[in-house]
């Protein structure tokens, strides 16, 4: 994944113009009323900068003793959908948080802040502790309480499951402006309430996180497959063996069978000079190939003969095109924040700037083989513009009692549809692939795919309650207890603010 809005510092400070708001810091109203997605715009109020939990309650109070005030935090507005934003309310700048509250270490645990970015936790536990939190997100310019309140994924999710199930505790500040310490045994409705819950139940100041010990280097290799039954079976394969037995990264995509520089062939290598042989592609393939991505943790000291034996002791299991595979070397903080060089490309493409109507999926294994026949091989077999991730993961690594709604059944995979088309008019119309994105729901809905939204964003009541299911009553609970009235996280489009 690619991306990141630059850091949300206004120029200068200066305190709430909004007279009846508590007195603090404001930021850039323009900045906030926009997201990475670009689809949406909104004007809020006002934007604060807290320093402290006290003036999140201050504000939190605030609002909820208003007849309509709503508060949003933002993390870093990498939402798609406005799901940061506060149209006409007051919008929380929570890096403001992270300059104020350093963060801290004690007995394998590092205690930041909800607005800290993800690559300054990475910098600074390898840098001072030599270790580093076990579950990551492909791109880290996103903070803490923001991929908290929706779930955190990557290639590592198979063996921990997500950010949200690798957070001991998390401080939490409630709209009746109490600062709530909570934990699976403590407060811990609370917890796992705001686990993947989308804002909607508190807004969250700080999170202790369990690291290990971090690896000195990463092997990175990819892999191709022409058939996505037997690519799915090697990902299932790998996703579900031990820890010696399978690798410490776990992902794939799928790409265009063909030259396109973006979509194509060309996207599969990763080191230098290495470059895709079309020979290799079995005759008889179709319109769409599928990477599978993994990769070996090791330390300075082991062996180079050693990580060889290891890693091809994994590889000879897989049943992928032989002589397209793809291997590097890389540093451990180098392969995590990987993304980084994508995101300057991006920048200096222009692309950045462009609106991105992402998709993100979470399908069933029931239903991934007639999704890809359907999806991948006929409504994208163009590619999308960027990558077109799919790779699986295990429900029983999620834990039950967050927010974050999935598929039935073990198995279910990640699709990611994460598009960087430039903008129109040289890129395509964004009405066209807000089309497309909808082509595909519809899809999933008319074949009956059991699927769930990640990041959902949806206009109506019925469609959430559809999209929670059976644990809807559980959220509108939830909501009922900690936010009666509605005041967080408007953009999200859930609930209404009421009195
Ligand atoms: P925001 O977009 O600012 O906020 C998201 C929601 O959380 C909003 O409702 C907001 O009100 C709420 N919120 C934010 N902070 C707090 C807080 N402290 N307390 C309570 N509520 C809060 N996701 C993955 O899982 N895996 C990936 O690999 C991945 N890669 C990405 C790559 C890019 C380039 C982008 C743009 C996004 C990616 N994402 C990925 C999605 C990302 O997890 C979401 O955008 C997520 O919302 C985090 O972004 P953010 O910190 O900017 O939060």
């Amino acid at each position: 994944m690619i991306a990141c809005l630059d850091r949300f510092v206004p120029d200068t400070e200066s305190e709430t113009a909004t007279d009846d708001l508590p007195k603090l810091p404001t930021g850039d109203l323009t900045l906030a009323g926009r997201d990475f997605g670009g689809i949406r715009r909104t004007t809020p109020k006002a934007v604060v900068r807290p320093s402290s939990s006290a003036d999140v309650a201050a504000i939190l109070r605030h609002a909820s003793h208003s007849p309509s005030l709503t508060v949003a935090a933002r993390g870093n507005g990498h939402s798609i959908n406005g799901q940061a934003m506060a149209e006409g309310g007051v919008v929380l700048d929570m890096s403001s948080l992270s300059d104020h509250r350093p963060m801290e270490f004690s007995d394998g645990f590092v205690e930041v802040s909800g607005g800290t970015l993800w690559e300054d936790v990475l910098v600074r536990c390898v840098a001072e502790q030599g270790k580093a939190p076990r579950s990551w997100t492909d791109y880290l310019g996103l903070t803490v309480g923001g991929t908290l309140s929706n779930a955190g994924v990557s290639g590592q999710t198979f063996r921990y499951g997500p950010q949200t199930n690798n957070v001991s505790e998390l401080e939490i500040v409630t709209v009746s402006g109490d600062t709530v310490l909570c934990s699976e045994t403590q407060n811990a409705d609370l917890f796992f309430a705001s686990l993947g819950g989308l804002g909607q139940f508190g807004v969250i100041t700080r999170a202790r996180i369990p690291l290990q010990p971090a690896p000195d280097m990463v092997r990175w290799i990819r892999v191709v497959y022409s058939e996505f039954e037997v690519y799915a079976k090697d990902a299932e394969f790998l996703v579900t063996r031990g820890d010696d037995d399978s690798f410490d990264y776990v992902e794939g995509f799928a790409f265009v069978n063909g030259s396109d520089p973006v979509n194509g062939w060309p996207s599969v290598p990763i080191g230098p000079g290495q470059v895709f042989d079309p020979d290799r592609i079995p005759t008889g393939s179709g319109p769409v190939l599928y990477c599978l991505e993994v990769a070996l943790h090791y330390v300075n000291d082991e062996a180079t003969a050693s990580v060889h034996e290891r890693v091809q002791e994994k590889l000879k299991q897989l049943k992928y095109c032989k002589g397209l595979e793809f291997t590097t070397d890389v540093k451990y903080e180098e392969f995590l924040t990987r993304v980084k060089k994508a995101e300057k490309e991006a920048k200096e493409s222009g692309i950045w700037d462009a609106p991105h109507p992402w998709l993100n999926l979470f399908v069933s294994k029931a239903d991934i083989v007639d999704f890809d026949l359907n999806v991948f091989k006929k409504i994208l077999k163009d590619g999308i513009g960027g990558p077109m991730l799919v790779y699986p993961l295990i429900k029983s690594m999620w834990d039950s009692r967050a927010s974050v709604v999935l598929p039935e059944g073990e198995i279910f995979y990640l699709v990611a549809l994460l598009r960087f088309n430039r903008p129109f008019p040289d890129g395509p119309p964004v009405e066209d692939l807000i089309a497309q994105n909808k082509e595909i729901i519809d899809c999933c809905e008319t074949n009956g795919y059991d699927f769930k939204m990640y990041f959902p964003s949806y206009d109506s009541e019925e469609k959430w309650k559809r999209h929670f299911g059976d644990q809807w009553s559980r959220f509108v609970e939830r909501k009922a207890r900690y936010d009666p009235t509605a005041v967080l996280a408007p953009g999200q489009g859930i609930f209404t603010r009421t009195h």
